[in-house]
Protein backbone atom coordinates (compact mmCIF):
# COMPACT_ATOMS: atom_id res chain seq x y z
CA UNK A 1 0.00 0.00 0.00
CA UNK A 2 2.79 2.39 0.52
CA UNK A 3 4.41 4.52 -2.08
CA UNK A 4 8.11 4.82 -2.25
CA UNK A 5 9.02 8.18 -3.07
CA UNK A 6 10.68 8.55 -6.98
CA UNK A 7 14.07 10.35 -5.89
CA UNK A 8 14.32 8.66 -2.46
CA UNK A 9 14.13 9.70 1.25
CA UNK A 10 13.36 13.24 1.97
CA UNK A 11 15.20 14.96 4.69
CA UNK A 12 13.15 16.72 7.06
CA UNK A 13 14.05 19.63 9.80
CA UNK A 14 11.64 20.34 12.37
CA UNK A 15 10.58 23.92 12.74
CA UNK A 16 7.91 24.20 15.34
CA UNK A 17 6.42 21.99 18.04
CA UNK A 18 3.34 23.10 19.41
CA UNK A 19 1.13 21.09 21.94
CA UNK A 20 -2.41 21.36 20.58
CA UNK A 21 -4.33 19.20 23.02
CA UNK A 22 -3.91 16.61 25.66
CA UNK A 23 -3.86 13.87 23.22
CA UNK A 24 -1.92 16.05 20.04
CA UNK A 25 1.33 17.49 19.23
CA UNK A 26 1.97 19.58 15.91
CA UNK A 27 4.80 19.28 14.28
CA UNK A 28 5.89 21.34 11.19
CA UNK A 29 8.94 20.44 9.04
CA UNK A 30 10.87 22.49 6.64
CA UNK A 31 14.28 22.49 5.09
CA UNK A 32 15.20 21.82 1.63
CA UNK A 33 12.59 18.47 1.52
CA UNK A 34 9.44 20.04 2.14
CA UNK A 35 10.38 22.61 -0.69
CA UNK A 36 10.21 20.09 -3.37
CA UNK A 37 7.14 18.03 -1.72
CA UNK A 38 4.13 18.57 -4.50
CA UNK A 39 1.02 17.55 -2.63
CA UNK A 40 -1.27 14.84 -3.53
CA UNK A 41 -3.90 17.05 -3.61
CA UNK A 42 -6.09 14.05 -1.55
CA UNK A 43 -7.07 15.16 1.89
CA UNK A 44 -5.62 12.19 3.43
CA UNK A 45 -2.43 12.12 1.88
CA UNK A 46 -0.39 10.97 4.75
CA UNK A 47 3.77 10.00 4.89
CA UNK A 48 5.77 7.64 6.55
CA UNK A 49 8.23 9.24 8.83
CA UNK A 50 11.22 7.89 9.72
CA UNK A 51 12.56 9.19 13.56
CA UNK A 52 16.06 9.54 14.37
CA UNK A 53 17.64 6.63 15.33
CA UNK A 54 15.25 4.39 14.35
CA UNK A 55 15.29 1.78 11.22
CA UNK A 56 11.41 1.73 10.68
CA UNK A 57 8.90 4.20 10.03
CA UNK A 58 5.10 5.26 11.28
CA UNK A 59 2.48 6.71 8.92
CA UNK A 60 0.92 10.51 9.61
CA UNK A 61 -1.33 12.16 7.92
CA UNK A 62 0.05 15.71 6.43
CA UNK A 63 -2.22 18.03 8.28
CA UNK A 64 -1.31 21.02 6.04
CA UNK A 65 1.18 20.99 2.98
CA UNK A 66 2.54 24.79 2.41
CA UNK A 67 5.22 25.87 -0.10
CA UNK A 68 8.27 24.65 2.03
CA UNK A 69 5.93 23.86 4.77
CA UNK A 70 4.23 20.11 5.89
CA UNK A 71 2.43 20.17 9.09
CA UNK A 72 1.31 16.96 10.97
CA UNK A 73 -0.46 16.00 14.18
CA UNK A 74 0.82 13.27 16.11
CA UNK A 75 -0.78 11.42 18.85
CA UNK A 76 0.92 11.52 22.06
CA UNK A 77 0.94 7.76 23.67
CA UNK A 78 3.18 5.77 25.61
CA UNK A 79 5.16 2.63 24.34
CA UNK A 80 5.85 4.13 20.62
CA UNK A 81 8.65 5.77 18.89
CA UNK A 82 6.53 7.66 17.00
CA UNK A 83 4.53 9.03 19.92
CA UNK A 84 7.28 9.18 22.10
CA UNK A 85 9.07 11.22 20.05
CA UNK A 86 6.16 13.70 19.54
CA UNK A 87 6.44 14.18 23.70
CA UNK A 88 10.08 15.28 23.15
CA UNK A 89 10.13 16.82 19.77
CA UNK A 90 12.91 19.75 19.44
CA UNK A 91 13.29 22.39 16.97
CA UNK A 92 16.00 21.09 14.74
CA UNK A 93 15.53 17.48 14.69
CA UNK A 94 15.57 15.66 11.49
CA UNK A 95 13.97 13.08 9.90
CA UNK A 96 13.03 11.80 7.22
CA UNK A 97 10.05 11.01 4.82
CA UNK A 98 10.20 8.17 3.10
CA UNK A 99 6.84 6.95 1.24
CA UNK A 100 3.43 8.52 1.22
CA UNK A 101 -0.11 7.23 -0.42
CA UNK A 102 -3.72 8.39 0.08
CA UNK A 103 -6.98 6.61 0.39
CA UNK A 104 -9.62 9.41 0.53
CA UNK A 105 -11.39 8.70 -2.53
CA UNK A 106 -14.91 10.45 -2.85
CA UNK A 107 -16.99 10.00 -5.71
CA UNK A 108 -17.57 13.63 -7.72
CA UNK A 109 -21.26 12.99 -7.32
CA UNK A 110 -21.36 12.60 -3.76
CA UNK A 111 -23.92 14.89 -1.99
CA UNK A 112 -23.02 14.26 1.30
CA UNK A 113 -19.73 12.94 3.65
CA UNK A 114 -19.72 11.15 6.70
CA UNK A 115 -16.25 11.33 8.23
CA UNK A 116 -15.53 8.89 10.96
CA UNK A 117 -12.83 8.61 13.02
CA UNK A 118 -10.75 8.25 16.43
CA UNK A 119 -7.66 11.08 17.60
CA UNK A 120 -5.35 9.75 14.70
CA UNK A 121 -8.00 10.42 12.14
CA UNK A 122 -8.53 14.00 13.48
CA UNK A 123 -5.80 15.42 11.28
CA UNK A 124 -7.26 13.65 8.07
CA UNK A 125 -10.27 14.91 8.93
CA UNK A 126 -9.56 18.38 10.14
CA UNK A 127 -8.35 18.68 6.40
CA UNK A 128 -11.10 17.35 4.46
CA UNK A 129 -13.51 19.53 6.17
CA UNK A 130 -11.44 22.74 5.76
CA UNK A 131 -10.75 22.11 2.25
CA UNK A 132 -14.71 20.75 1.17
CA UNK A 133 -17.35 21.29 4.04
CA UNK A 134 -17.98 24.94 2.90
CA UNK A 135 -19.93 23.09 -0.39
CA UNK A 136 -20.32 20.00 1.06
CA UNK A 137 -22.94 18.99 4.06
CA UNK A 138 -20.29 17.19 6.30
CA UNK A 139 -21.11 15.35 9.11
CA UNK A 140 -18.36 14.56 11.24
CA UNK A 141 -18.48 11.68 14.57
CA UNK A 142 -14.76 11.56 16.58
CA UNK A 143 -13.70 9.37 19.67
CA UNK A 144 -11.23 11.11 21.62
CA UNK A 145 -9.68 10.24 25.06
CA UNK A 146 -10.39 13.71 26.35
CA UNK A 147 -12.69 16.45 25.76
CA UNK A 148 -10.16 19.09 25.34
CA UNK A 149 -9.45 17.11 22.43
CA UNK A 150 -11.72 18.71 20.54
CA UNK A 151 -11.39 21.00 17.67
CA UNK A 152 -13.10 23.91 16.05
CA UNK A 153 -14.06 22.29 12.35
CA UNK A 154 -16.02 24.70 11.08
CA UNK A 155 -19.00 23.88 8.18
CA UNK A 156 -19.60 20.43 9.82
CA UNK A 157 -22.16 19.13 11.80
CA UNK A 158 -19.98 17.48 14.32
CA UNK A 159 -20.40 14.79 17.64
CA UNK A 160 -17.63 14.17 19.75
CA UNK A 161 -17.54 10.69 21.83
CA UNK A 162 -15.07 11.08 25.00
CA UNK A 163 -14.18 7.90 26.01
CA UNK A 164 -11.05 5.70 27.83
CA UNK A 165 -10.19 4.21 24.24
CA UNK A 166 -6.88 4.77 22.44
CA UNK A 167 -4.87 1.47 23.59
CA UNK A 168 -6.92 1.60 27.49
CA UNK A 169 -10.13 0.25 26.35
CA UNK A 170 -11.51 -0.90 22.79
CA UNK A 171 -12.31 1.68 20.10
CA UNK A 172 -15.92 2.16 20.14
CA UNK A 173 -16.26 4.26 16.80
CA UNK A 174 -18.95 1.43 16.01
CA UNK A 175 -21.52 2.16 18.25
CA UNK A 176 -20.70 5.75 16.60
CA UNK A 177 -21.25 4.71 12.79
CA UNK A 178 -24.70 2.50 14.12
CA UNK A 179 -25.80 6.05 15.27
CA UNK A 180 -25.76 8.09 12.52
CA UNK A 181 -28.63 7.98 9.81
CA UNK A 182 -26.92 8.33 5.98
CA UNK A 183 -28.84 11.50 4.24
CA UNK A 184 -30.42 9.83 0.80
CA UNK A 185 -28.90 9.82 -2.46
CA UNK A 186 -25.33 9.41 -3.27
CA UNK A 187 -22.37 10.45 -0.57
CA UNK A 188 -19.11 9.09 0.86
CA UNK A 189 -18.15 7.66 4.41
CA UNK A 190 -14.40 7.98 5.48
CA UNK A 191 -13.64 6.01 8.11
CA UNK A 192 -10.09 5.73 10.01
CA UNK A 193 -8.66 4.19 13.37
CA UNK A 194 -7.71 1.15 15.36
CA UNK A 195 -7.41 -1.71 13.16
CA UNK A 196 -10.65 -4.08 15.19
CA UNK A 197 -12.67 -1.01 15.45
CA UNK A 198 -12.45 -0.50 11.27
CA UNK A 199 -12.91 -3.88 10.66
CA UNK A 200 -16.33 -4.02 12.56
CA UNK A 201 -17.17 -0.49 10.91
CA UNK A 202 -16.58 -1.90 7.12
CA UNK A 203 -18.29 -5.74 8.10
CA UNK A 204 -21.59 -2.71 8.75
CA UNK A 205 -21.29 -0.60 6.07
CA UNK A 206 -20.90 -3.40 3.71
CA UNK A 207 -22.87 -6.66 4.98
CA UNK A 208 -25.86 -4.57 7.19
CA UNK A 209 -26.19 -1.20 4.87
CA UNK A 210 -25.18 -2.31 2.02
CA UNK A 211 -23.22 0.96 0.26
CA UNK A 212 -22.24 0.52 -2.76
CA UNK A 213 -18.90 0.26 -3.96
CA UNK A 214 -16.58 3.78 -4.48
CA UNK A 215 -19.23 5.10 -1.93
CA UNK A 216 -16.98 4.33 1.17
CA UNK A 217 -13.62 4.11 2.32
CA UNK A 218 -12.30 2.40 5.34
CA UNK A 219 -8.97 2.40 6.43
CA UNK A 220 -6.96 1.05 9.86
CA UNK A 221 -4.59 3.44 10.70
CA UNK A 222 -3.31 1.80 14.00
CA UNK A 223 -3.51 -1.77 15.97
CA UNK A 224 -4.41 -1.98 20.05
CA UNK A 225 -1.65 -4.41 21.08
CA UNK A 226 -0.07 -4.55 18.26
CA UNK A 227 2.84 -6.65 19.53
CA UNK A 228 0.48 -9.46 20.35
CA UNK A 229 -0.93 -8.78 16.74
CA UNK A 230 2.84 -9.45 15.48
CA UNK A 231 3.54 -12.31 17.70
CA UNK A 232 0.67 -14.17 16.17
CA UNK A 233 1.49 -13.13 13.24
CA UNK A 234 5.05 -14.93 13.64
CA UNK A 235 3.65 -17.27 15.53
CA UNK A 236 1.16 -18.32 12.66
CA UNK A 237 3.97 -17.83 9.76
CA UNK A 238 1.13 -15.72 8.11
CA UNK A 239 2.10 -13.47 5.60
CA UNK A 240 0.43 -10.68 5.37
CA UNK A 241 1.40 -8.88 2.52
CA UNK A 242 1.02 -12.16 -0.16
CA UNK A 243 -2.41 -12.75 0.98
CA UNK A 244 -3.02 -8.74 0.51
CA UNK A 245 -1.18 -9.90 -3.08
CA UNK A 246 -3.41 -12.57 -3.73
CA UNK A 247 -6.55 -10.72 -2.79
CA UNK A 248 -5.43 -7.51 -4.96
CA UNK A 249 -4.82 -10.55 -7.86
CA UNK A 250 -8.22 -11.75 -7.95
CA UNK A 251 -9.61 -8.10 -8.18
CA UNK A 252 -12.82 -5.89 -7.49
CA UNK A 253 -13.24 -2.57 -5.61
CA UNK A 254 -10.34 -1.55 -3.25
CA UNK A 255 -13.15 -2.21 -0.43
CA UNK A 256 -13.37 -5.55 -1.83
CA UNK A 257 -9.71 -6.60 -1.33
CA UNK A 258 -9.76 -5.22 1.64
CA UNK A 259 -12.88 -6.99 3.23
CA UNK A 260 -11.46 -10.29 1.73
CA UNK A 261 -8.22 -9.48 3.39
CA UNK A 262 -9.57 -8.83 6.19
CA UNK A 263 -11.90 -11.36 6.83
CA UNK A 264 -8.66 -13.54 5.74
CA UNK A 265 -6.77 -12.33 8.69
CA UNK A 266 -10.18 -13.20 11.33
CA UNK A 267 -10.05 -16.62 10.20
CA UNK A 268 -6.40 -16.68 11.13
CA UNK A 269 -7.32 -15.12 14.60
CA UNK A 270 -5.54 -12.07 13.85
C1 LIG B 1 -2.55 6.44 6.56
C2 LIG B 1 -2.31 6.65 8.03
C3 LIG B 1 -2.36 7.93 8.56
C4 LIG B 1 -2.13 8.13 9.92
N1 LIG B 1 -2.16 9.40 10.42
C5 LIG B 1 -1.86 9.63 11.71
C6 LIG B 1 -1.80 10.96 12.24
O1 LIG B 1 -1.97 11.94 11.51
N2 LIG B 1 -1.49 11.12 13.55
C7 LIG B 1 -1.24 10.04 14.38
O2 LIG B 1 -0.95 10.23 15.55
N3 LIG B 1 -1.31 8.77 13.91
C8 LIG B 1 -1.59 8.55 12.61
N4 LIG B 1 -1.62 7.27 12.13
C9 LIG B 1 -1.45 6.17 13.07
C10 LIG B 1 0.02 5.91 13.42
O3 LIG B 1 0.75 5.57 12.25
C11 LIG B 1 0.07 4.72 14.42
O4 LIG B 1 -0.60 5.07 15.60
C12 LIG B 1 1.47 4.26 14.73
O5 LIG B 1 1.39 2.95 15.26
C13 LIG B 1 2.18 5.12 15.75
O6 LIG B 1 3.49 4.63 15.92
P1 LIG B 1 4.23 4.59 17.32
O7 LIG B 1 5.67 4.43 16.99
O8 LIG B 1 3.82 5.78 18.13
O9 LIG B 1 3.66 3.30 18.03
P2 LIG B 1 3.98 1.76 17.64
O10 LIG B 1 5.42 1.48 17.81
O11 LIG B 1 3.39 1.46 16.32
O12 LIG B 1 3.18 0.97 18.75
C14 LIG B 1 3.65 0.90 20.10
C15 LIG B 1 2.48 0.54 21.01
O13 LIG B 1 1.55 1.62 21.01
C16 LIG B 1 0.27 1.19 20.56
N5 LIG B 1 -0.25 2.28 19.72
C17 LIG B 1 0.09 2.61 18.44
N6 LIG B 1 -0.56 3.71 18.04
C18 LIG B 1 -1.32 4.10 19.09
C19 LIG B 1 -2.22 5.17 19.29
N7 LIG B 1 -2.47 6.10 18.33
N8 LIG B 1 -2.81 5.26 20.50
C20 LIG B 1 -2.58 4.35 21.50
N9 LIG B 1 -1.75 3.31 21.35
C21 LIG B 1 -1.12 3.19 20.16
C22 LIG B 1 0.49 -0.11 19.81
O14 LIG B 1 -0.59 -0.98 19.91
C23 LIG B 1 1.70 -0.68 20.55
O15 LIG B 1 1.25 -1.37 21.69
C24 LIG B 1 -1.85 7.03 10.77
C25 LIG B 1 -1.79 5.74 10.23
C26 LIG B 1 -2.02 5.54 8.88
C27 LIG B 1 -1.93 4.15 8.32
Amino acid sequence: MATELENGPVPVVTEAVERLSPSLVRVTFGGPGPASFASLGVPDEAVVLRFPGSEGGRWYTVRRCEPGRLTVDIVLHPGGIGGEWAARARIGDRLEITHRNSWFRRPAEAGWQLLLGDVTALPAIGRIVEESADRLPTTVLVEVPHREDAQELPGAQVRWMHTAGLGHAPSRIAELVRGARLPPGPGYVYVAGEASATRAVRRYLRQELGLPAGSYGVVGYWRAESEKWFARVAETGTDTAAIYAEELDAGGDLEDVRARYEERLATLGL
